[in-house]
């Protein structure tokens, strides 16, 4: 401290005492010179104490050896550095030092202010521990952690992304992450980028989740199905920040595909079942009277199926059943609907097609079928029946029409086409 001038004095010693800081004047050969107010309350001795103590009574880091060579380094320059102080009490302080060096009445002392850092270094390692909690769990999760933030001037960016993105996009973190949130946005696929484009605008408006799957080009080259569910938070500039989880649904949708086909596809022939083929009945229908457009329908029947089974075997009976199913599905219009009725019976659904254009489609399907040739069994032969949908007509009529075609074509002796006008016109 300035030995002149009384004022002078006054003024350095409120600035001493004052002080929010810890305040300490040591020499050089470790003893405690001066401790201000603050200090001495930091450490909980009294200052009298502490004027009869050295620095390692203190410390609880560094030995003296270590801290005297300290105090013989510090020089005007000065020395920053933190260390660990323990108080009267016993319990412990961290603290952080600035130490200046300065000549006062012919000895050299080292002045020091102490800042108690105990409370942010308590609050870093919480910081700490839920940034390693946070990496984790975001390992641990399957797909990617991330957060999607809007500014208030319209402005995208994505603040975080867990490693899980690089599995998801196939891409390296530096690339995907890029500048902006284009390079992770643009692969999505644009059929569906448009779906999660207005889900983060909804979501935006009402601070609603988002739940949204959408498709996007991995760097294999592969379309993944992605699952996208996060939740949005009111910033306090306005911006909105999206916190939320990617998952890898692929897999899910493949299944879920496979489960959906099966369950409109006929497990031996392949091709549509009878359920499926009812509903298409119904929607063609619809259709035809809609546009007022014709609409016809096939049934067929193999002839002496029975026998064939009981000669040659169940099993060469199912053969003979997929042969005919894929012969009929080879012949047929892509819009024409091909379904197995049950047992050997099989029908054929023709939009805009009259009865006479579906007579001539069930002559070449029966030549079809007569003309394949089967090992050991030789060949087999199908019965059709034809009609066209009236006006007014609903399904069971329909069926039941068809049903009395195929009939008659066994009757009249089988491997034949029989068409059927509607009720109304003439038999
Ligand atoms: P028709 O000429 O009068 O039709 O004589 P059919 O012997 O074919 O008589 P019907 O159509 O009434 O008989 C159906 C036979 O088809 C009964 C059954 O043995 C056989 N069948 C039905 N479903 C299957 C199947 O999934 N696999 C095999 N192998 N045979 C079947
Ligand atoms: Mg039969
Ligand atoms: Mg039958």
């Amino acid at each position: 401290m300035p030995s002149s001038g009384t004022n002078e004095a006054i003024l350095w010693n409120a600035l001493f005492e004052g002080a929010w800081d810890g305040m300490v004047v040591m020499r050089r050969d470790g003893s405690l010179y001066r401790a201000n107010r603050r200090y001495a309350e930091m450490l909980g001795y009294r200052r009298e104490e502490l004027e009869s103590m050295h620095v390692w009574d203190l410390d609880t880091r560094f030995s003296r050896r270590v801290i005297l060579a300290m105090l013989h380094r510090v020089d005007s320059a000065g020395a920053h550095f933190e260390t660990q102080q323990r108080r009267q009490d016993g319990s412990l302080i961290d603290v952080e030092l600035s130490n200046n060096a300065a000549t006062f009445e012919g000895d050299k002392l080292i002045f020091c202010v102490v800042r108690d850092i105990t409370a942010r270094r308590a609050t870093e390692a919480r910081l700490r521990q839920s940034e390693a909690l946070l990496r984790g769990i975001a390992s641990q999760v399957p797909g990617a952690l991330y957060q999607y933030r809007m500014a208030p001037d319209g402005s995208r960016s994505f603040p975080y992304f867990s490693q899980g993105i690089v599995e998801l996009g196939g891409l390296p973190l530096e690339e995907i992450w890029g500048p902006g949130t284009e390079t992770a946005m643009s692969r999505i696929l644009p059929e569906d980028a448009e779906r999660v484009e207005a889900q983060t605008r909804h979501s935006a408006a009402t601070l609603s989740q988002v739940h949204v799957e959408f498709r996007a080009l991995h760097a294999d080259g592969s379309i993944r199905w992605i699952e996208c569910r996060s939740t949005p938070q009111q910033e306090a500039d306005g911006g909105i920040l999206w916190t939320g989880i990617l998952l890898d649904i692929t897999q899910r949708k493949l299944a879920e595909a496979r489960v959906q086909t099966m369950a409109i596809t006929d497990g031996l022939t392949g091709i549509t079942n009878r359920q499926e083929l009812g509903r298409l009945l119904e929607k063609e229908m619809a259709r035809a009277s809609r546009y007022a457009s014709p609409l016809s329908l096939i049934m067929y029947d193999l002839d002496h199926f029975k026998r064939i089974n009981d000669r040659f075997g169940h099993n060469s009976g199912d053969d003979v059943l997929k042969t005919v199913a894929r012969l009929v599905n080879d012949s047929l219009r892509g819009i024409d609907h091909h379904g197995r009725w049950g047992g050997e019976e099989f029908m054929v659904l023709l939009p805009e097609t009259g009865l006479a254009a579906a007579s001539k489609v069930a002559e070449k399907l029966r030549r079809a079928i007569a003309g394949q040739r089967f090992e050991t069994l030789g060949t087999v032969t199908a019965s059709f029946g034809v009609v066209e949908l009236a006006d007014g007509e609903d399904s069971r009529s329909l069926v039941q029409r068809v049903d009395e075609a195929l009939y008659r074509a066994k009757e009249l002796g089988r491997n034949r086409v029989e068409a059927r006008a509607s009720r109304q016109g003439a038999q």
